[in-house]
């Protein structure tokens, strides 16, 4: 019976004592000092703690191997980890400190003036001083037995809209299900690697954190300068021999832009693209698929609240560029509720917002009830026993193959001069344009245009010429801004906050 991932550790750096769980710039940790250092930060914590389980303990440093082991040391001592950005402003630090009221802060000597700047008097804990001891695991595993598959795992912050961060709570069985779920249906072994893009404090790091540690797979923590240099980027898979990776979509599409792959071969190397956080362009996918065609693509779909991903397409036939591709069917033991306004499941290809009910669903958002009672809902399909379903805000519809179609956030759904548009629609357009790379559609309120901000300098009248094939005269946007360089944000996506503020 797995109650918790650390089962996964133990057996794990059973099999696989001295083989590197986790490299970064600094080097690799095998999976028995992974195992053993973190059951040393478990000690600490219960020392500060006199053994007080099930409270967030929060992780402050430099992305590194050093932040999974902490996580792990956390989990160790049946509390719960939740990440801070360290290049995260100090507002918004000191509103999730407020939310979260962390028991303890694990940082590193060079990190812990900064943490002192925010609202905090807890315990610290320096990983630097951090030293096994021999009896570490005897004393943790008390500790660890009491774990229950439900307690929390860890908690990730998201913005909010009434800008006070959500911490999404998510229990170790919600995990258990995604990653057997990722290591079955990718047939992930001890023989592969990974390359991991994904900030620790972003839901995408999840599939990699896991995946590995259930298998044996190696996690290479890549630079993050390397994302904005794609030869060194694709050099560094190769000699890596970086098998698999899970990015999200503006990361793959730096390296499609630049059509590096002329300048480093992958065919020997890459085995799996998997990719999730945002619309991925057929019109890059196709690039990606022409200079390397017997890798495995998929498209993973889904919010941090159901943990990670609830649904995914394995690209199987070819795409043109300006059709949209699936986000697919629902990943097993999840359902996948398309609801209409009326909360009644669509028909045909009627659009709805897609709502997941299954055992990936987030306990809630932190010391938040309202927030979580208003997006955690009652299965409207359910009136017999509580059954609560997450409703992600998304809208979605069905194409000829029983695929979902991912058409927009629902907040991006607008009314303009009369007609119901999805902004997604224009950008799926937009997007397949050989001269864009990278585009963002906005509604301009005040002046009732649609604002359409592109990565290139393409004449206005070409973009409309061309557009106008695909898509009707109103959903023409109205004003088009060049942009040199697409902002983007802390995960990785394209930063539509700070586009606004262009508008
Ligand atoms: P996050 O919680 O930051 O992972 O963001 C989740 C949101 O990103 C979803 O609700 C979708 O709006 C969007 N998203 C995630 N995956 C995809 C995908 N494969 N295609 C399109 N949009 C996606």
């Amino acid at each position: 019976m797995n109650n918790s991932v650390l089962n996964w550790l133990i057996y794990t750096s059973n099999r696989f004592p001295n083989k590197d769980a986790i490299v970064d710039e600094n080097g690799g940790i095998t999976y028995l000092e992974y195992r053993c250092k973190s059951q040393a930060i478990a000690r600490h914590i219960i020392d500060i703690t006199g053994g007080i389980t099930k409270k967030p303990i929060v992780v402050y440093m430099d992305k590194s191997k050093e932040v999974l082991v902490s996580f792990m040391g956390i989990a160790y001592s049946g509390c719960f980890y939740s990440p801070i950005d360290i290049d995260m402003p100090k507002s918004r630090v000191d509103k999730i400190l407020e939310v979260l009221a962390p028991q303890i802060v694990i940082t590193t000597k060079e990190l812990k003036p900064s943490f002192e700047e925010f609202d905090y008097d807890g315990d610290y804990l320096i990983y630097e001083e951090i030293l096994p001891k021999d009896d570490d695991e005897r004393i943790v595993n008390g500790y660890t037995a009491r774990i229950i598959d439900t307690d929390l795992l860890y908690v990730l912050f998201t913005s909010g809209s009434t800008g006070i961060p959500k911490g999404v709570s998510i229990c170790h069985r919600s995990v258990i299900d995604y990653t057997d779920w990722v290591s079955e249906t990718f047939k992930i072994t001890e023989q592969d690697s990974f390359g991991n893009q994904a900030p620790f404090y972003f839901d995408n790091s999840i599939l990699d954190i896991y995946t590995c540690m259930k298998t044996g797979a190696t996690l290479y923590i890549i630079p993050k300068k390397l994302f904005y240099q794609p030869v060194p980027l694709l050099e560094y898979l190769r000699n890596n021999k970086i098998n698999t990776i899970f990015w999200v979509p503006s990361a793959l599409i730096v390296v499609s832009k630049l059509k590096a792959f002329r300048n480093v071969d992958l065919k020997d190397t890459l085995k799996r693209v998997l990719f999730c956080g945002e619309v991925m362009p057929n019109k890059q996918l196709n690039v990606w698929r022409k200079y390397l065609p017997n890798v495995v693509y998929a498209n993973l779909y889904g919010p941090t609240e159901i943990t990670d991903a609830c649904t995914y397409y394995i690209i199987d036939r070819d795409f043109s560029d300006d059709e949209p591709l699936p986000i697919g069917i629902p990943m097993s033991n999840t359902d996948i509720l398309v609801l209409n306004d009326q909360n009644r499941i669509v028909e045909g290809d009627e659009v709805g917002e897609l709502c997941v009910r299954g055992t990936s669903l987030a306990m809630g958002y932190y010391n938040n009830l309202e927030k979580t009672q208003a997006a955690f809902v009652q299965n409207p399909l359910n009136s017999a026993v509580p059954e609560i379903i997450y409703r992600t805000g998304d809208l979605v519809k069905y194409n000829e193959y029983g695929e979902i179609i991912y058409l927009s956030r629902k907040d991006f759904q607008i009314k303009h001069m009369g007609h119901r548009i999805e902004l997604g629609e224009i950008e799926t357009a937009v997007s397949s344009l050989d001269e864009v790379t990278l585009c963002c559609c906005l509604y301009d309120e005040n002046k009732q245009k649609i604002v359409l901000f592109i990565d290139s300098d393409v004449d206005k009248d070409y973009i409309k010429e061309k557009l106008e094939k695909m898509i009707p005269e109103y959903m023409m946007p109205g004003k088009v801004v060049y942009m040199a360089d697409m902002p983007i944000n802390a995960n990785g996506k394209i930063d539509r906050v700070k586009l606004k503020e262009l508008m």
